[in-house]
Parts: structure tokens; sequence; C-alpha cells
């Protein structure tokens, strides 16, 4: 039986079933019923602002980022607010999160072994795996024994339900009380927040594996998507992730709007976050350089261009590649040789002489490969 023929009959896990489905119905009715009889002020709707980025980025930036990925290290403080910022968005502990996720990735789009496999369709994927106990989703930690000597994460899972209830409904009716509106402050800051904050979350699982660009790799389903990186804190830029998950950054490029990328970043600054982990600019372009090398070779058979031009297309492919792997190689050497301080004058000079040579050629392989790929089967004029 293929994959996508599985029909699985599982049991239904009640207490999610109740919380997943009466926390959106009264976001729908409720929330704006309350809103129209009696009005939400500028602090409520200021606390759920708040309190929904907290969510946000305490999933992005902690649980995925941090704990799954281990991208970067944190300090102590920055780690028990987002074990907080976890509990209060009700997306399980640490623990839990960490090792569903890092399943996703290691067998992604595998039905029977991906806890949220996107080939099981968009409900699956989204919230159908936590509706019901699926075999994809058995508890198994064996995947995550590595953050159980974080005593953060261990305290997380060991007051889970406590502080759950504290940051969801404590924290809200406490706010709620010195405003003068409990039931205001528990619809806008409790409901309203808690279901946005876990469908953002999820649309990741299941939009961002449906819709979207594939520029570094197509061996999975992930999707790069702006759109949804403007709703999750910059992890729209799925299919980067899935190519580069020890990348802290989701969105590589500076304009890319990653959020949870600027947060780490700018911590980092101030000695909060340590360590961060990036992918080098020589890499990247190679995954997207081979991408387009597949897709353009597909394209040929396809329109039956000739053999003599896929020869050529073959040839400034690796010729390209390999200026790349030059380059990258280039600034290790040099990286490295300047962390041992060992490069004399005369080095430095024949480094940037190298550089820049290196950065002409770069220059000269991009236009033509731009040109290759956009006029399959015509020859190509560069002007140097
Ligand atoms: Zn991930
Ligand atoms: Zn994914």
């Amino acid at each position: 039986m293929s994959q996508s023929q599985i029909k699985e009959k599982a049991d239904i896990n009640w207490i999610n079933m109740v919380l997943f489905t009466t926390t959106p119905l009264l976001a729908v009715s409720v929330v704006p019923v309350y809103g129209y009889n009696h009005g939400y002020d500028t602090f409520e709707w200021f606390v759920f602002f708040i309190l929904l980025v907290f969510c946000g980025m305490s999933i992005t930036a902690g649980y995925h980022r941090l704990w799954s990925h281990k991208t970067y290290h944190a300090h102590p403080i920055l780690r028990f607010i987002f074990a907080l910022g976890g509990a209060c968005a009700l997306q399980n502990d640490i623990l839990h999160w960490a090792s569903d996720h890092r399943r996703h990735h290691q067998f992604v789009d595998n039905n029977e072994k991906d806890p949220y496999s996107a080939k099981r369709g968009f409900w699956f994927s989204h919230i159908g795996w936590i509706l019901r106990n699926y075999r994809s989703g058995k508890e198994d930690l064996s995947n995550v024994k590595d953050l159980t000597s974080d005593p953060i994460v261990r305290f997380q899972h060991q007051h889970y339900l406590k502080l759950v209830l504290l940051t969801n409904i404590g924290l809200p009716t406490i706010l709620g009380l010195i405003h003068g509106d409990v039931a205001g402050s528990l619809l806008l800051g409790g409901v309203l927040r808690l279901v946005l904050s876990q469908h953002s979350t999820y649309l990741i699982n299941s939009a961002a594996h449906i819709w979207g660009r594939q520029p570094y790799s197509n061996s999975s389903t992930a999707r790069d998507n702006t759109f949804l990186a403007l709703l999750t804190y910059g992890e729209g830029y799925h299919n980067y992730h899935h190519t580069f998950q020890w990348d802290y950054r989701n969105g590589n490029r500076w304009w890319h709007y990653d959020p949870t990328k600027w947060l780490i970043r700018f911590l980092s600054i101030a000695g909060i976050t340590k360590g961060l982990k990036t992918c080098s600019p020589a890499i990247v372009e190679t995954a997207k350089l081979q991408k387009q090398y597949l897709d353009a070779t597909d394209k040929c058979k396809l329109l039956k261009i000739s053999e003599n031009w896929q020869i050529c297309l073959e040839e400034e492919y690796h010729q390209f590649a390999n200026t790349l792997k030059t380059w990258s190689e280039h600034h290790k050497v040099f990286f490295e040789s300047k962390k041992l301080a060992t490069l004399g004058k005369l080095e430095k000079l024949e480094f940037r002489k190298k550089s820049r040579e290196l950065k002409v050629k770069l220059r000269d392989h991009r236009r033509r490969w731009a040109q290759m790929i956009e006029n399959l089967g015509h020859p190509v004029y560069v002007a140097h």
C-alpha cells in the first residue's frame, strides 16, 4: 500500500478535541459579541498584542530555533521567558514539541513517521494530527534526551499544567482585575490571542508545505512563502529552513521579513544569545544553483532542446559551481588565518586581490547563468 493510501482509524484525543474546538468557537462568537456590547479599549488590545507576540516568539525563537534545532545558545533568563511563553501558547511542553518537530524534519512527508506530514492533506498537517491519537504521533522522547540537561526544560516539563493555567487564565485575570474588566481581558488576552497564536504556528506545518516557492530543494514539500512569514514572525521561509535547519535565520537575506532572526541577532549584541549559526552564502548559492540546474534539465527534455545546448548548460553549471567552491574555500582559509592572526601584510593584499577576481568571475557567472535559464535553448551574449 502506498503512503498516500493510508487511511488510519485513530481514537479521538478528547482533551485536545474539546480544547481545539471550543476556543475557536468562542473566538468567533463570544469575543465579537462581547466587543459589540461592551467594547474593548486600547489597554485590552495592547495586552492582546503583547501576549500574542510573546507566545509567537517563544515558539519561533525558543521552541523551534533554540531547543529543536540548537541554532544558538541563550541566557537562562531568556530560556525561562521562552518556557513561560511556550506554555502560554499551549502547544505542549518543550520536550514534546521538539521531539515531534525533530521527527518532522527527519522523516518529512513520510506519512507513517512524520507526525504532521503534509502529504496527508492540509487539515491533517494543520490540526488533524492533534485531534486524534495517530500512530505517527506516538510519544517517543528518545530524540530529545540532550534537552533534558537543561533545568529550565525539566522545570517546564514538570510544572507544565500549572504554567498553562497561570499564563492563560491567571495572567489575563490579574490584568483584567487591575484594569476593571476581567471578562474582556480573558476574551482578548486569553481566548482570541490563544487561537490566533496557535493557528499561525500550524500554518507552517500545513500551508508552508503546500503553497510557495522551492528555490533550494524539492526533496521535500517545504516551501518559501513571504505572506506566511508575515504571519509567523519569519517562519514562512520554510524551504530554506528545511534545507539549512541549523541556521538561526529562516529568511537568510537581510531584507527577508524574519523578526525572530532580528530578535536573536539583537540580543546577541547584549550577550544574551551566543554562538549564532549561519550557513555560508556560497553554500546557499550552490544549493540554489543545483536546484535551478535540475529544473532546467527537466525543462530541456520537455522542450526537446538540442543536446549541444544542454552540454553548454552543464558546462556552465560546473564552472559556476566550481567558482562558488573556490570562493567558499578562499573565505574559509582567510577566516581561519584571521582567527589565528597569522596573515602578513603581503598575504592580506594577495587575499584581497583574489577576492576581487573571484567577485568579478562570480558576477559574470551569475549573469550568464540567469540568461541561460531565462532563454533555454537560445545563444547567450553577456557584455563584459
Ligand atoms: Zn524546524
Ligand atoms: Zn516543515
